[in-house]
């Protein structure tokens, strides 16, 4: 869901991305740690690029696989649900913490689309870090998991479920044409329907000279809207 972001390896991962076979169960604060593991293409700690904690610390969490096909999507590498190695929800835990001791102030859970996967077990293991967990969805699923903020980022080709609309703290929708502005509007009156008022941001599609022109001019006459930049990619973040 986000942007490709530099890793930056924690004490626990060593290198970021490397492969987490363990799948032993390991008491914590919360309770003992399931054994189950989590498809995860990477884990780094670097700033949020965009929404409205653009600029913030945060610990990411890259999870595996994704069916939405996106044409323009950033992160294919990451749509394979099999391919990228099993990282115990143990080892996920002790990056967490480690991330949080070196000033990490929340964390991100994105993908591929990481609702695809049940995320209850990884919440209650992530707790005894002690830091809000976001989430970057499409929204296609339904939800799992407890989470302090929720990104949504609807596709027009795979519209997202009534329950996503309801829950998301902020509603983030990329603008590549004219059409995608229709259906910011059509999402953000979901949303009301739902009984929701998230953020509305407009994210100009990366490299999008026509999804930038639409979408400052839509906010500039739109004040209930704002602009979301994937500033990470502007600064060479990963
Ligand atoms: S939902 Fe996100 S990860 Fe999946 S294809 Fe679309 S942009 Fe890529």
């Amino acid at each position: 869901m986000a942007g490709a972001r530099q890793p930056v390896p924690t004490p626990a991962t060593g290198a970021a991305g490397a492969s987490r076979t363990t799948a032993t169960t390991e008491a914590t604060d919360a309770g003992p740690v399931p054994a189950a593991g989590l498809p995860v293409v990477e884990t780094f700690h670097s700033l949020q690029g965009e929404g409205l904690h653009a600029g913030r610390s945060a610990f990411f969490i890259r999870l595996g696989g994704c069916t939405v096909g996106c044409s323009w999507c950033d992160t294919k590498h990451s749509w394979p649900a099999t391919t990228h190695p099993q990282r115990s929800l143990a080892t996920l835990l002790a990056e967490t913490q480690a991330a949080a001791a070196a000033g990490a102030a929340f964390v991100v859970i994105t993908g591929g689309e990481p609702l695809h996967h049940d995320l209850n077990d990884l919440c209650r293991t992530l707790q005894p870090a002690g830091l809000p967990l976001h989430l970057e969805t499409s929204g296609v699923d339904l939800l799992s998991g407890g989470f302090a903020w929720i990104s949504l980022s609807p596709k027009r080709h795979r519209p997202p479920k009534a329950a996503l609309l309801a829950a998301c703290q902020e509603l983030k929708v990329v603008v590549h044409e004219a059409a995608d502005l229709a259906f910011a509007e059509a999402m953000a009156a979901a949303a009301v329907a739902a009984g929701n008022r998230p953020a509305l941001l407009l994210q100009p599609g990366w490299d999008c000279k026509a999804g930038e022109q639409l979408a400052i001019a839509y906010v500039r006459g739109q004040p209930q809207w704002r602009l979301s930049l994937q500033s990470h990619k502007q600064l060479g973040l990963r």
